[in-house]
Order: structure tokens, then sequence, then C-alpha cells
């Protein structure tokens, strides 16, 4: 591979290299393929990165979702797990944790963030009822459909745009949702599902002044507002860098007066805190609480520890006071950045402004000549894989799974593939190889063809559906 990219990479973009605010303790060796080798693995996983067995990838971008690092700290917290079926001391950790950084009254620990995604749509939405949001999850929206609830987008039009450079492109459109409001009804609206960063606008923020801005529309037509906190430390970050008046002021406190604008939040914790498992549940309403509380027995395990041993509630707790602290989130969001640079540098076409846990390349882009339904994205990433090994994924026509009403594709706007950044695990010389593959993919972008779906499952069909080339 082309071995010339200088070391001072900060500088030759205008501004200081950062490093690590760590260093390493333990390493895990990766395992190097051979072409042949892909070529088989490929072939056998369908096309589908998620059906790929993890000892054939050599760098793991799928996803950033519980593949990060724990520190010293979290591991010597394992140690400490309390594991009494009721009132472990790890719960109570962890409730301390999230009521100071995130601020909210009542805690639930669940398995994972879409156990807590399950039990808010249960008991939030009622059949028929509308959840307007800033661009759909997959899971999020799967389980606000299953609570009879329809999802509508109300996401500001830039957010559609690759090419747009604006700042704060997962903000919310006021105008957009005050009309929705008004011709629907505000008892129509189960409550309004807000997400920060934007995961499938490639990683987008919501600004300070916007989630003011809904909270007061919201406070004005009594609906409620409900945050996906997942990876909302990162977007402090970006308020902190981009948003008049908060330069100086601290990441943890930046998400905490983000988070008093709203009544609740679901969490994965596999993202922003930094676990391998875990999520949680918060509400400020003791009526809701209640319900959700006497849901999560059914569905998760008891309220004080909801799916998960007291020792990786823990873990979470120590994550999440991990996530907040400035100089961790400077060079989380900063090795992204660094990859995205590079790729542009090469004028390889990546969403702009590069988000906070991924860079997400423009398969439409990429492949002009191969037609949505013949899945670009799902292309890109098998391709990729072919050429290093590197394992990205899909976010195009195949996440974004079929409407449940006429049964067509949803075909979105953007048709992307996803290099997930793990926290702290790759070093900058691994972004270097990747953006190297990328490019070498790019330079062969016109002989590559498309891909026909040969077998398609009922639900997020983009974790097993199987392809096959055309
Ligand atoms: C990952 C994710 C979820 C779901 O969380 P899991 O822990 O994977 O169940 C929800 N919302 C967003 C934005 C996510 O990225």
């Amino acid at each position: 591979m082309t071995p010339n990219i200088p070391r001072t990479m900060g500088q030759q973009f205008g501004r200081r290299s950062w490093a690590e605010p760590w260093k390493i303790k333990m390493v895990e060796p990766l395992a190097e393929t051979t072409p042949d080798q892909r070529a088989r693995a490929l072939e056998e996983a369908g096309y589908n990165t998620f059906l790929l067995k993890s000892e054939d990838v050599y760098i793991d971008l799928l996803t950033d979702s519980g593949t990060g690092a724990m520190s010293d700290r979290q591991w010597a917290g394992m140690m400490l797990g309390d594991e009494a079926y009721a009132g472990s001391k790890n719960f109570y950790r962890l409730e301390a944790a999230i009521q100071r950084h995130y601020g909210y009254r009542h805690i639930l620990p669940t398995h994972q963030g879409r156990g807590a995604e399950h039990l808010i749509s249960r008991c939030a939405i009622k059949p028929g009822q509308l959840v307007p949001g800033n661009m759909y999850f997959t899971t999020t929206r799967l389980h606000q459909e299953l609570a009879g609830g329809r999802f509508v987008d109300v996401i500001c039009d830039e957010a559609h745009d690759t090419s747009s450079l604006a700042p704060f492109k997962g903000n919310i459109d006021l105008g957009k949702l005050e009309a929705l409001i008004r011709t629907e009804g505000a008892e129509k609206v189960a409550y309004v599902s807000l997400a920060g960063t934007v995961n499938m606008a490639g990683g987008q923020p919501v600004s300070m002044a916007n989630v003011k801005a809904v909270s007061e529309l919201c406070g004005k037509h009594g609906v409620k507002l409900y945050l996906d906190a997942t990876r909302m430390a990162e977007n402090a970050f970006f308020i902190q860098e981009r948003e008049p008046g908060y330069a100086d002021v601290p990441i943890a406190q930046i998400l905490r007066e983000f988070c008093d604008y709203t009544d609740g939040a679901w969490m994965s914790g596999k993202k922003d805190n930094l676990v391998n498992i875990g999520g949680w549940l918060a509400v400020n309403d003791w009526d809701l609480y209640e319900e959700l509380r006497n849901q999560i027995v059914i569905y998760e395990g008891l309220h004080t520890y909801g799916g998960l041993a007291g020792r990786d509630m823990e873990a979470m707790a120590i994550g999440i006071e991990e996530c907040v602290q400035d100089d961790y989130m400077r060079s989380r969001v900063g090795q992204v950045q660094y990859l995205g640079e590079l790729l542009t540098d090469w004028n390889v076409p990546i969403v702009k402004p590069v988000g906070g846990h991924a860079v997400f390349l423009d398969a439409k882009a990429f492949y002009p000549h191969i037609p949505q339904s013949e899945f670009p994205a799902q292309v890109l990433a098998a391709e990729l894989y072919l050429d290093s090994g590197i394992r990205a994924m899909e976010r195009g026509v195949v996440s974004a799974g079929r409407n449940p009403a006429t049964g067509d594709h949803y075909y979105p706007r953007l048709e992307l593939t996803r290099l997930t950044i793990p926290r702290r695990v790759y070093t900058q010389a691994h972004m270097d190889v990747v953006a190297e593959s990328v490019k070498m993919v790019f330079e062969r972008a016109t002989e590559t063809r498309g891909l026909r779906m040969t077998y398609e499952p009922k639900y997020l069909r983009f974790f097993q559906a199987k392809f096959a080339r055309l």
C-alpha cells in the first residue's frame, strides 16, 4: 500500500496534532487475510458484512456499538460487582452517575438501548399516534411502529444534503414540527423523539438553540420531548466546538444543560457510555416511571438490574464519568475527523461535515451507474472488505427497509456506507490504512457491479439479508 502519508497530519490540516489521552496496557492481535480468503468469506456471508466472522476481519468498523475498549478503572470496577438480585449497590452508583450527568430523576437499567426503546414506546405511544423525530433510527422507529405509532420525519432539509456544510444538520425543523402539531392536533402526537447526534444523517449534531426552541414549542402544546441520548456526549462536543457562547463550557455542563430541556431519555450504553453491553431509560414524570417500572419486570428484569449484571452497571457508571471528560472527547471525535480529512483531501465523496462517530461514504457518488435498487452502499461495504479486510456497514436502502403499508422499499435520499470508529480501540496508523483502502476502491468504482437480494428477513433486514452479484 502507498506508504507516503505525512506523519504530522494536524499541521497539514492547519491545526496542531492531538494524541490520545491514554496509553496501551493490553493488546489483542489482529489477523490479516489473503484476497482469496476474503472473496470466499464474503461469498459465504451473502455479501452482508454482518454475516462475516470477526476472525476474518482485519480492521472492524462495522459499528461503534459495544466495541469500545474499557479503561483500567472500568475493569477494576467489574470486580466490584454486587450480584444481588435486588438493590445491588452498583445500581445506586449507576443511578447517581446518570442523575449527575444527564439530570433525570427516575432511572431504569436495560439490557441495551432497544430494551429501553421498547419500554418507552409501549408506555408512551397509543395506537394511531404520531411520533415526530429528527430522522428515523432503525430500532427506534421499529419499536414505535410495533407500539402502533407512526414515525414522522421533521428533521431540517440540510440533513438530506450530503454536501451541505451546515453546522447542526441534526436540528429539528420547527416549522415542520409546528405544522404537524397544528394540523393533526397535539393529542395525536405521542411525544417528540429527538436524537443527538443523528446517526442516519451521518452523525450530525443538534444545537442547544434548537433543543431549547423545540422544548418551548412542545411545552406550549403540552407535548413531551424525549431524547435518544445514545451519542449525546458527542453531540455536546460539537456544541462546544461550533455554537457561539459554548467554547469555554465543559462538555459535562453542556450535556447536562441539553438534557434539562427534555423530559426523559433512552440510552444505548454501548456507545457514549463506553461499555460492551448495557443501556438505560430515564424519565422525570413519576406516573410514567411507575408504568415503566411495572413493565420492565416483564421484559428486562427487576427495576434495579434490568437485564444487566451488577458488574456491568458498575462499568457503565464509571464509563459515564469518563465519557464527559473534555480530553477524551477531543481525541474521540478528533480521530473520526482525521479520517474524514484524509478522505476529503483525496476527493473521496463523504458526508460533510464529518460527524462524531463515523465517516459516511456517499455510495451514490461512488457508483452513479448502480441504481438504488441494486444496493450501492451494500456494494461499497463488500468492495472495501475485498480490498483490505476492513468491515463497514450499509446505511441506505437495505437499512431503510420496507413501508409496512405498501410493502415497497423505502428509498432514502442518503445511500451511505458507514466507517464507524470504535472508542479507544484503533490508532491513527489504522486510520491511514483505512483511508488508503477507501481510495483504492474509489479509483476502481466504474468497474464495480450491483447486487440483488436473495434472502430478506421480515424485520431489520440489514442485519441478516443475503445478496449475490449481478
Ligand atoms: C445503537 C442505537 C440504538 C439502539 O441501541 P442498542 O444498544 O443497539 O440496542 C438506539 N438509538 C441509536 C441512535 C443508536 O445508535
